[in-house]
């Protein structure tokens, strides 16, 4: 999906002023002395000039861009975390509407919920909620944006036990293209309810977010590396082993360059629930092949939720992704991968197989948006590099191995995990049997589809 650029028309110098006076945070343009920090996002790849960036602080902040973005025709974005890989966050020429200065976060302990706002990010929400021995499902690098991933769907470590981000969704405040704000849940505009629950930022800003929380304490969590000759065995070995694992167990796989310098084959390993009974489950990966090194232990659950930050989560590295749903990994998926691995372009890229299991697999596909609702791996090839002028080599890196890997994977993609050049047919499809009623929800609050900087859902034509 490419990103539209450029305004519809020019706005005039009066229109920015009123916006300006409009808002309580700053509007910044290109001479302002923050414009290229501000104009950034996660990815360095991505290099726009936005027109103008709207830092909201509040609902009304948001309303005023929003009615702005409607009146005047700009291209318009919205930005949580910013860590959309395609650059969803920003655009060329156009508005940025960046949540970033709304960080309240608010825990009610006796009913063991939260409530964010859109410009949290998941170390945040963690650390909030854990001062109370509380969690929710939430990413897995600390410094992605509640809203996008929420939005999306939201995998995590606790997915298994507690489902997915968005099946901890209890409430949401939606400000949507007219400029109203709506208030979510399941039983107030349950429709738009529903479309966020999966549909991304297609439907409106949502200015917060209310979650479900659940006991968290000390987990188990880590790592077992093996050297990348081991790598065929260890892969066949987890593709078995995580479909018998029980809700409160996740297991994910990587191939990556160890810090040691050498590729290597990795279980991600976490478990939510008594410590031994974690130790006892996930014995047979650890005693599997003979492993470089078993960095399984006990931690904080917010230790976990930052075990992979390094380097994902640092802001300014060069990034493309490609990357889709898996029935079965199978042996042939393997030795393209394995192959891949054997020749990475740059040590900070990785091939990752995220399993969707337990209680996020079980919901009905219709009862919310998300409708990948079976136990699949979302698979995930992702080059990484520091130097912006080798791009293209990394970049052939990835189309290369993808191109002998997607032929084992479904046509469908998890929609967080879309990349610039997924075409529009992929998105319709990963949607399922819910896309039709996602583009009628849409043509209701986004008629004129300025919400579009997503994997875009077409507002139904009346
Ligand atoms: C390092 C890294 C780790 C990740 N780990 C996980 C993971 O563990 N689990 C997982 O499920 N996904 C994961 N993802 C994917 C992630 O869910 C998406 O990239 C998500 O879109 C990021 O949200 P953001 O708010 O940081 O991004 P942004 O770039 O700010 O936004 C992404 C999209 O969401 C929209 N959006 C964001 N906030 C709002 C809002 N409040 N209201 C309306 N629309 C909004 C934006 O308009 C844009 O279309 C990861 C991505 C990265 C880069």
């Amino acid at each position: 999906m490419s990103v539209p650029t450029g305004s519809a028309r020019r706005t005039t110098d009066a229109d920015v002023d009123a916006l300006r006076k409009a808002l309580r945070g700053p509007l910044i343009d290109a001479s302002h002395a923050d414009y290229d920090a501000a104009r950034r996002v996660w990815n360095g790849n991505i290099d726009r000039r936005p027109q103008l960036i709207a830092r909201c602080t509040c609902i009304e902040d948001v309303q005023a861009a929003v009615n702005f973005a409607r009146h005047t025709g700009i291209h318009l974005s919205v930005r949580g975390g910013g860590h959309s890989a395609p650059g969803y966050g920003t655009n060329d020429d156009g508005l940025v509407i960046d949540l970033s200065p709304m960080k309240d976060i608010t825990v009610d302990k006796a009913n063991e919920t939260v409530k964010a706002e859109g410009g949290v990010l998941w170390g945040e929400l963690d650390a909030a909620t854990q001062a109370f021995g509380l969690a929710t499902t939430g990413g897995t690098v600390s410094n992605t944006g509640i809203g996008g991933l929420a939005l999306g769907g939201g995998l995590g470590w606790l997915m298994g036990k507690h489902g997915l981000v968005i099946d901890n969704l209890l409430a949401a405040d939606v400000v949507t293209a007219n400029g109203d704000r709506h208030h979510a849940s399941v039983t107030e505009n349950p429709d738009l309810f529903w479309a966020i629950r999966g549909g991304g930022g297609n439907f409106g800003v949502v200015t917060s977010f209310e979650f479900q929380l659940h006991p968290v304490s000390t987990v188990l969590g880590g790592m077992v590396l093996y050297p990348l000759d081991q790598a065929g065995d260890v892969l066949r070995f987890y593709r078995d082993f995580c479909l018998t694992l029980p809700d409160e167990a996740t297991c994910f796989a990587a191939l990556l360059t160890a810090p040691m310098g050498m590729p290597v084959a990795a279980l991600l390993v976490g478990y939510n629930g008594p410590i031994e009974e974690g130790e006892a489950i996930f014995a047979p990966a650890r005693a599997f092949g003979t492993p470089l090194a078993d960095l399984v232990a006990p931690m904080p659950y917010v230790a976990r939720q930052s075990l992979l930050d390094a380097p994902n989560a640092q802001h300014g590295l060069h990034r493309y992704w490609r990357s889709a749903f898996a029935e079965r990994v199978s042996d042939a998926m393997i030795d393209a991968f394995i192959e891949g691995a054997g020749r990475f372009t740059s040590p900070l890229s990785a091939i990752v197989f995220f399993l969707m299991h337990g209680k996020a697999a079980r919901r009905d596909p219709e009862e919310t948006a998300f409708s990948a609702r079976r136990v699949m791996w979302d698979v995930d090839v992702i080059g990484q590099w520091e130097d912006g002028t080798t791009s293209a080599e990394h970049i052939a890196w990835v189309r290369d191995v993808w191109a002998k890997a997607a032929p084992h994977m479904l046509d469908t993609i998890y929609l967080n995990h879309v990349a610039s050049d997924d075409k529009p047919e992929t998105i319709r499809a990963s949607f399922g049997s819910n896309y039709k009623r996602l583009r009628e929800i849409k043509a209701q609050y986004d008629p004129a589809n300025m919400f579009q900087h997503n994997a875009n859902i077409p507002p139904a034509s009346a």
